[in-house]
């Protein structure tokens, strides 16, 4: 296991900076999620870290060492893809196996260390099947399990449940997580999905256009979010925002509520609010409608335990409110 730092890293392909001027820790056996929308520089700060690209400035350091300019191979990291890169004609014991095999391990070795990774993983019963014989996430443990034998300092992951299906997706999320946890290693995550990375990081970075938003906790980044980018990006439906000059009023959809639903005497903030559309979501409904009144009309989106009896008349204005410490200012750009 290995602390991991990346110091003041840049990547210029061209005349276009795809990563700038980065610089996190990702702490021994920690679980660091690196999210953002699609181009935001995540894939490439990973591959800097693997040593498939070289940044054009500053420096990855692995453990103690610099590692900057090594070669993958001379990293001791191990890489998961989305699409598990197994071999089709191997067996799943010979496919975790052959790291192992590749740098001539004796028999017996291999078999140890076979066996301990498939335990890790819950793979034990399946060691003779072959990868087209098992499901989308018994795949991707026997990758998990192939890249564990090598016993590696880091563990990178570049999307690699964006393969499965929505159910499957969730079950190996928590296997992935389960798995972490036991064995602890240094892990680097990358994800466009923020469900993911919330259920998955200890913590989370937030990039957007090369640069890092944010790093916190998930909670932190979805409570209190450095800015309006990062509120919207974090949280379906996004925050609310309203612009008010040079202050932006963030709240979340759950925090917008009929101003009945709050105590007598608790310190709230009215917004009125003009419901135009219900939708339905079974534990929730959405009111899509805009604030008005005491702030600039501006669509807002409320969200409303089905539990909470409550029916909106359609175009009227209603009184709702946010408690006060579950609203945000931002500073308008
Ligand atoms: P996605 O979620 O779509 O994979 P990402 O956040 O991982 O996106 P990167 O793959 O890191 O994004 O790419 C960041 C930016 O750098 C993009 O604008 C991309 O087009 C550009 N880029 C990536 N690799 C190269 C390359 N080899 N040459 C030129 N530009 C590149």
């Amino acid at each position: 296991m290995a602390r991991l730092e990346i110091r003041q890293v840049s990547k210029i392909f061209a005349d276009h900076t795809a990563v700038s001027d980065v610089s996190l820790t990702v702490n021994d056996g920690e679980f660091l999620v690196l999210l953002g929308p699609s181009g935001c520089g995540k894939s490439t700060l990973l591959r800097m870290i693997a040593g498939l690209d070289l940044p054009t400035y500053g420096d990855i350091v692995i453990g103690d060492r610099v590692a900057t300019r090594l070669q993958p191979k001379d990293r001791n990291i191990a890489m998961v893809f989305q699409n598990y890169a197994l071999y089709p004609h191997l067996t799943v014991y010979e496919n975790i196996a052959f790291p192992l095999r590749v740098r001539g391990a004796d028999s017996r070795l291999v078999d140890e260390k076979v066996q301990w990774a498939a335990g890790l993983v819950g793979l034990s019963k399946l060691l003779k099947r072959k990868p087209r014989q098992m499901s989308g996430g018994e795949r991707q443990r026997t990758a998990l399990a192939r890249s564990l034998v090598r016993d590696p300092d880091v563990f990178l992951l570049d999307e690699p449940l964006s393969n499965l299906d929505a159910k499957l997706r969730h079950s190996a999320r928590e296997e992935l997580r389960q798995f972490q946890d036991r064995v602890g290693v240094t892990s680097v995550y990358v994800t466009h999905d923020q469900v993911e990375a919330m259920g998955l990081g200890d913590r989370i970075v937030v990039m957007q256009a090369g640069t890092v938003r944010q790093i916190g906790t998930p909670e932190e980044i979805y409570q209190h979010p450095a800015d309006t980018f990062v509120a919207t990006f974090m949280g379906s439906p996004p925050m609310n925002l309203v612009s008010q000059g040079d202050v932006t009023l963030g709240f979340r959809p759950e925090s917008f509520l009929p101003e009945g639903n709050y105590p007598a005497g608790s310190d709230i903030t009215r917004i009125s609010f003009r419901v135009h559309r219900v939708e339905y979501l079974g534990g929730d409904r959405l009111l899509y409608g805009h604030v008005s009144g005491n702030l600039p009309e501006t669509p807002a989106i409320a969200r409303i335990p089905s539990s909470v009896a409550y029916s909106p008349v359609l175009g009227s204005e209603t009184a709702f409110a946010v408690a006060s410490g579950d609203l945000r200012r931002f500073e308008t750009a």
